[in-house]
């Protein structure tokens, strides 16, 4: 098992869904780990408390909000004056929106595009400087298989993330000797409340129920018939910050079923 003992890491989005359960993963390797995103604050408190108490580096919480680039650098240099670098920076926080392109919400295209990718290049600029400093660093940014091929009435998703795939190259090129790797982990989808909240749309959007939904959009495209689940995007994670992986960087991994190998 990959040990971060001593790392510091920060996973934006991570107060639910895939977030959430890279942010254990990386807590339960042993690094400290900075909690960020929306919710009830009592309930953040409890997670946040629950996966310190597991872990061995300390937990903390920081609310910044993804569309504002000054909360982004300041968690960014918060959490380096907290613990003394910020060695791994997971760019996972993210939101949907479910409609076509005509009637697309204009204030919801600019938000996605702010939370989904903007927010990516801003916590990475903040980053980068103390990972060349010390000579180690991850990105990590969760993209989607989305970012690599489109589904229709996505318009603003998938161009975040084809965004983010390319900015994860470009980042990767820039720091290759530097002791830092960037990749874009690409899944299928994964039973969190941001799908489970886009299946009532996309059964309007498309005249079909719930089910059929589930059926013939969700799992028609991955071939295992299985949502990818959070478990084993952290275990992606952590092998791309583990030693095997420090070759590995530019790249954008689809765990996804076999959805764009077709
Ligand atoms: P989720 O809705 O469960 O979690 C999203 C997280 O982002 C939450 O913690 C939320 O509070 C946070 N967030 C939203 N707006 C924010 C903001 N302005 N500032 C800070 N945090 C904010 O969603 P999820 O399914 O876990 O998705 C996480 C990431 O994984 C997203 O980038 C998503 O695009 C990507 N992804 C999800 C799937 C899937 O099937 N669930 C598939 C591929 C990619």
């Amino acid at each position: 098992m990959t040990d971060l003992s001593g790392k510091t890491a920060v996973v934006t989005g991570s107060t639910s869904g895939i977030g959430l359960g890279l942010a254990k993963g990386i807590a339960a390797a042993g690094a400290n780990v900075v909690l960020n995103g929306f919710g009830d604050q009592d309930d953040i408190e409890t997670t946040r408390k629950d996966i310190d108490d597991r872990s061995q580096g300390t937990v903390l919480y920081n609310g910044a909000d993804m569309t504002k680039p000054g909360e982004i650098e300041a968690l960014i240099a918060g959490s380096a004056d907290r613990f003394g670098a910020v060695d791994i920076v997971v760019n996972n926080a993210g939101i949907q929106l479910v409609s076509p392109v005509e009637d697309f919400p204009k204030d919801r295209w600019d938000m996605i595009i702010d939370i989904n990718m903007n927010s990516a290049f801003h916590t990475a600029r903040a980053a980068v400087p103390g990972m060349k400093a010390k000579g180690w660093g991850r990105v990590i940014n969760i993209a989607s298989a989305h970012g690599l091929v489109a589904s229709p009435f996505k318009s603003a998703y998938v161009t975040a993330k084809h965004g983010v795939v390319g900015m994860t190259k470009t980042i990767a090129l820039e720091v290759a000797e530097d002791g830092i790797t960037c990749n874009a982990i690409c899944p299928g989808y994964v039973l969190t409340p941001l799908v489970e909240k886009q299946i009532p749309d996309t059964a309007q959007a498309r005249g079909m129920t719930e089910e059929e939904v589930k059926r013939d959009v969700l799992l028609a495209a991955q071939w295992t018939k299985k949502f990818v689940t959070v478990e084993q995007l952290a275990g992606t994670a952590l092998f791309l910050c583990s030693d095997a992986a420090e070759n590995i960087t530019g790249v954008a991994l689809p765990v996804d079923g076999g959805w764009t190998a077709a």
